[in-house]
């Protein structure tokens, strides 16, 4: 047992049942004991491997991704470049270096910023980031104004999720208590769940019991958040995550160690917590803040569309045998439907007049 879960048991003898978003809170952001604050997670040796992290060619055409679109918005000065949840500084590295080479003026046009909580990882950043002079913000409210230039992958299933459950009785909060033999585990809360507390998206109003649908108030408010900015200064976002373009009816809260999918309500704060991300919400929210949306596409069909096989091939044509082999199972490994080349999805966020985006086309 961690301290995290003797802590957690201690919380709800006291006070009783604690919200599924409350655990996912501290067990993540916990000031002392939060998986984030404590661990280094990312890369082969931790918990789980990012897609920037398995291939550069990620990164680069992400960046010329956001190099095209700034071009297309008039090469806008004061521009803000925006990483949320940078993990170890991989992606934006090998963005800024691809954008280096095809649209020197993006540099001197632009500031770099990263929206990071955890004192561990943003550490991690300055290392890989230094000769950039990134500023760091908790929270994407805290940007300063202008066209904002932002990448987000892997950083909105970390957000806590608010979970409902159908019962005989309707909609009821899925809570977490404690058994006779001081287990956790999920129980429906006392009081009727209102449509408020789903943030004014609704609850579904076909439903069968037992029928979870969740909520990531985060989530939500961050869209909102740069939608409006991006419809209001200019920009686009890419935000890219595990996910489908519709609520999933059941719960896909779940903890990952060393790289296995575990029992969320066990090794809190020592396994990271994630779940899927609604993209019909995220797509609602963004629209109603006056933004367009592109997608979701999935990550294999729009690396194709932004020119993997191009830089594939320009990779392997200049490395050895062993290097070009590796090369090419790593980029297989984003492009796989089977692996990550479906389960990830993308979505683009941009100002009502941009053309169409790159990569979204088909
Ligand atoms: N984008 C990186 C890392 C993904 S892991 C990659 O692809 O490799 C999730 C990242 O989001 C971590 O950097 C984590 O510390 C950060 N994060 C999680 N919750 C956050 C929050 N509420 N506010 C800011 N950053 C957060």
């Amino acid at each position: 047992m961690t301290p995290l879960d003797r802590l957690i048991r201690r919380l709800i003898t006291q006070d009783g049942p604690m919200p599924v978003s409350l655990y996912m809170t501290l067990a993540l952001q916990h000031p002392r004991y939060g998986y984030y604050r404590q661990a280094a997670p990312i890369g082969l040796a931790g918990d789980f491997v990012t897609a920037p992290e398995v291939s550069q060619v990620f990164g680069e055409l992400i960046g010329l991704w956001m190099a095209t679109v700034w071009a297309g918005a008039q090469r806008p000065g004061n521009s803000i470049m925006c990483e949320a949840g940078p993990g170890r500084g991989v992606l934006l590295s090998d963005a800024l270096r691809a954008i280096r080479q095809a649209l020197p003026d993006f540099e001197a046009s632009t500031t770099l910023h990263l929206v990071e909580s955890s004192e561990t990882l943003r550490a991690q950043q300055a290392e890989a980031l230094s000769p950039l002079a990134p500023t760091w913000h908790d929270s994407v409210e805290d940007l300063p104004e202008g066209p904002l230039f932002l990448i987000a992958n892997e950083f909105l299933d970390a957000l806590p999720v608010t979970q409902f459950i159908y019962t005989a009785d309707g909609w009821r909060e899925r809570m977490i208590g404690l058994d006779a033999e001081n287990q956790l585990l999920f129980i429906p809360g006392t009081a009727p769940a209102t449509s408020a507390a789903a943030n004014g998206l609704g609850l579904p109003n076909e439903a069968a019991v037992g029928d979870i649908h969740e909520v990531q108030p985060g989530v939500l408010s961050f869209v909102r958040e740069i939608a409006t900015r991006i419809a209001q200064h200019h920009g686009a976002a890419l935000l890219i995550d595990y996910g489908e373009n519709s609520p999933f009816g059941h719960s896909t809260l779940r903890g990952i160690r060393s790289h296995r999918i575990i029992n969320p309500l066990t090794n809190a704060g020592d396994s990271d917590l994630t779940v899927d991300v609604d993209f019909r919400a995220v797509r609602q929210v963004a629209r109603s803040a006056g933004a367009i949306v592109q997608g979701p596409v999935g990550m294999g069909p729009f690396l194709h569309a932004l020119g993997v096989e191009t830089r594939r091939t320009a990779l392997t044509k200049v490395a050895d045998a062993k290097r070009a082999a590796v090369v090419d199972q790593a980029i297989d490994r984003l492009l796989d439907p089977d692996r990550m080349g479906k389960i990830f999805k993308v979505l683009a966020i941009a100002a009502p007049s941009s053309g169409s985006l790159p990569g979204f086309s088909s």
